[in-house]
Formats: C-alpha cells, sequence, structure tokens
C-alpha cells in the first residue's frame, strides 16, 4: 500500500496556484489569510468538545492545527499526490520527527552514504543512543540498497538527487526492495520537488522536504512536510502535536505565497541548470560536471525514467585548480550569493567543502566522491543567458597555480 491519492485532473502548475486555498475566507478574501491566532473560541461547548474529539472540522490550538498552515499542508499534498501531510518549522523538523514517531528501540533503518548532512547525523549519532541501528549503503548502487534492505529493516530512508555529486537513487526498485522487507520507504524530494518528481506515485510511503529550498523559493523562510500513507502521517502528526514543532503561520503564508510560482520556477531553474552543466563540460577550467540531466552522468536513464520535465535545479562541478581555484571563482561571481542554501530565486553557490560537508575530513569527502574543488551551484530564475556570462568571466579569473 502506498500513499497516492488522486484529488482532480489539474496539473501541477494548477495545483501550485490553487490547491489548498478553498476558504471560505473572512470577508471573501481571495487569498489565504495569516491567521496568528494561538487559539480558537467556541461559545457552544458541546461543538467545541465535538471539534475536540475530532468529529468535526475545526481548529482548536495551533500547535496542533491551524488554518494557514492547513492551507499549505493541502497544497503539497496535492501537489505529491498524498493521502495526507503534517508541516514542520523546518526541514529537519519533518526529518526527525517522522523518524521518532515511526521507529522503536531495535529496529533496523536503512539508508544511503549520501543523505543530507543533518539526517546522516540522525542515522549515526542521535537513533542509535536509542538502540535504533541504521546502515547506510553505497548511494547509487541499487544492488548494495536491495542487499542492505533484503537482511531485514523497519524503514527505509533515500534521497534523490542527492547533495553534493547529484546521485540518482532508483526509486522503484527501492520501494520494490521495501516492500518485499515489509519496511517503510521514506524519500526526502528536496532537490528534484514534486513538480518534476513523485515518489509516491513511484512506490514511496512517505515523501519528505525542506520546504526551506525549493518549496519556499525565496530563501525567507524555513518549513518542513511530510506527506503520504494517512496512517504513517497521523502517526507522525499526533508525535508533532506533543513534539511541539510547529510550522507557524505566517511562515506557512510564505510558503503558500512561494508555491505558486513553483512549477514555472523550477521548469525555469531546470532549463537553464542542463545549458550550464552542457557549457561547463566543455570549459578548460572544469575538471568534472555533477548533473542527472547530462548523458555522461551515470544516473542518467533512471533520473530519465523517474524525473520528467527536467532534471532539478541544481548542479556541482569541479576546477581543475584544486581548492585555489575554488577561492578566485566563487567571489569572483556575480549573480550568486555565496551561501549555504539552495532552491532559491537567486542562484546560490559554495564549496561543499566549508558547507554541507565541513564536518567531514578530506579522506571521508574522498570516499563519498566529493572532490575538494567541488562547488555547488543552485541555478536561479535571473536570464540563463547572464548566467552563462557571468560562470565564463568569473572562470576566467582562475589564474592556474
Ligand atoms: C536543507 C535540507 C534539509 C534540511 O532542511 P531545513 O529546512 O534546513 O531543516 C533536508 N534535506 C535536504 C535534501 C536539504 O537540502
Amino acid at each position: 500500500m502506498s500513499g497516492v491519492t488522486k484529488d482532480s485532473v489539474w496539473g501541477a502548475g494548477t495545483i501550485a496556484v490553487r490547491g489548498g486555498e478553498a476558504g471560505p475566507w473572512p470577508g471573501g478574501a481571495t487569498q489565504v489569510p495569516i491567521v496568528n491566532s494561538v487559539a480558537f473560541g467556541y461559545d457552544d461547548v458541546d461543538r467545541w468538545h465535538e471539534v475536540a474529539l475530532g468529529m468535526r472540522a475545526g481548529h482548536i490550538y495551533s500547535r496542533n492545527t491551524n488554518p494557514t498552515v492547513a492551507a499549505f499542508e493541502e497544497k503539497l499534498r496535492r501537489l505529491e499526490g498524498g493521502e495526507a501531510a503534517a508541516s514542520f518549522g523546518s526541514g529537519m523538523a519533518a526529518i526527525s520527527n517522522t523518524l521518532w514517531a515511526l521507529l522503536k528501540p531495535g529496529d533496523r533503518v536503512v539508508s544511503i552514504t549520501d543523505s543530507y548532512g543533518g539526517t546522516s547525523r540522525l542515522f549515526l549519532e542521535f537513533l542509535p543512543k536509542y538502540g535504533i541501528r541504521a546502515d547506510l549503503a553505497a548511494t547509487g548502487d541499487p544492488g548494495a540498497l536491495e542487499k542492505a534492505v533484503g537482511q531485514g529493516c523497519r524503514l527505509v530512508y533515500v534521497e534523490t538527487p542527492t547533495n553534493p555529486t547529484l546521485k540518482v537513487v532508483d526509486l522503484r526498485r527501492a520501494a520494490r526492495a521495501a516492500r518485499a522487507a515489509g519496511a517503510i520507504l521514506v524519500v526526502d524530494n528536496t532537490f528534484a520537488t514534486p513538480i518534476i518528481q513523485q515518489p509516491l506515485a513511484l512506490g514511496a510511503d512517505l515523501v519528505v522536504h525542506s520546504a526551506s529550498k525549493f518549496l519556499g523559493g525565496h530563501a525567507d523562510v524555513l518549513g518542513g512536510v511530510v506527506a503520504g500513507r494517512r496512517d504513517l502521517v497521523d502517526t507522525v502528526f499526533k508525535y508533532r502535536e506533543i513534539n511541539g514543532a510547529a510550522l507557524s503561520a505566517d511562515a506557512a503564508y510564505l510558503l503558500i505565497r512561494g508555491m505558486k510560482t513553483l512549477a514555472l520556477r523550477v521548469r525555469q531553474q531546470s532549463r537553464s541548470a542542463l545549458v550550464i552543466a552542457r557549457l561547463l563540460e566543455k570549459h578548460p577550467a572544469v575538471s568534472r560536471v555533477f548533473y542527472p540531466g547530462l548523458m555522461s552522468h551515470p544516473g542518467h536513464d533512471v533520473a530519465t525514467a523517474q524525473m520528467r520535465g527536467g532534471f532539478g535545479g541544481v548542479l556541482s562541478f569541479s576546477l581543475k585548480g584544486g581548492f585555489d581555484a575554488v577561492r578566485q571563482f566563487l567571489p569572483a561571481l556575480q549573480l550568486a550569493h555565496l551561501a549555504a542554501n539552495l532552491g532559491s530565486v537567486e542562484t546560490v553557490a559554495g564549496p561543499p567543502r566549508t558547507t554541507s560537508h565541513v564536518e567531514l575530513s578530506a579522506e571521508d569527502r574522498e570516499a563519498l566522491g566529493i572532490p575538494e574543488a567541488l562547488v555547488r551551484y543552485s541555478v536561479g530564475i535571473e536570464e540563463t543567458a547572464d548566467l552563462v556570462s557571468d560562470l565564463q568571466q568569473a572562470l576566467g579569473t582562475i589564474t592556474s597555480g
């Protein structure tokens, strides 16, 4: 059983604009209002009781549910095609609450070596303290994942494409392996977004997001969300009610506002990313380009089979001159914020050596296939031609040492 539902025939771009916004809102407002109220009042004590018992629709207290937050959850639920969704104050809150709610001492998790840094730390540092073991299979090697899952586990956790070398995990094969082992498959869909990849339709039970990235899209709001099978989302939601990692109404409003343009942004970012990846592949200062849209990418065929309409807005590439070249190149970019985030309307660039993988040794990065001179480049919605000229001029400033 996977948490897929079909609500309407709307395409993703339409759901992004209109999904979850039905209202009715006060005064006939056409836009979802920011409902900044900790609690919701009732004149009728019996009605209040029915809402509290979940027998009647309504809101009681904003740590549990809130109208603005519910609109965001519904929009994302429909985009991912899930049965239910629950939101959180950050992506890591969504991921950690999902794991804490669904696992118990003695359980085993199988994941991949290239998970997001915070997620890896949950697997390697925090879950083991409570008797939950995590084994990480080599990313992009379906055989290794299947073997680890086949040894028995409660939960399989993957992301694709991965950070920072854009490795691709075959979601259909991961789903088959999880099902055969009686395990839940959770997929972090942050990099791809539901516009170009829908893990639930490929057999995942749950999909999680850092909404702080592409969903919000403007690098001005933190959030997280989980969607998929209703029974699992309910379990996670009940834990979140007590754990308290709720999304605020202000944040939910910014996410709703940002998501209206999600389809436009992601399609444009994917188009530009492919143009840029192809160009960098031929540039003499660049030693290697990592982008699933390139024929040279080892995961290209799987990516083509499970993504549609593009390969995402993030790519990475290594420079020939080593980290000295990165030191010269990055500050020479005029159209990129040098920062740790991604998925924004503005282009963002940074070296994994100082951002996502700063805590690893050079040997550990080498083992993960992360070159020391790697640059992660999250393509914004600026004109493709302007980004291309900016990259060319910045690459031109590298003096070979
Ligand atoms: C950023 C990110 C997260 C964590 O999300 P936050 O909103 O920063 O807590 C998780 N997974 C991926 C793939 C990310 O890029």
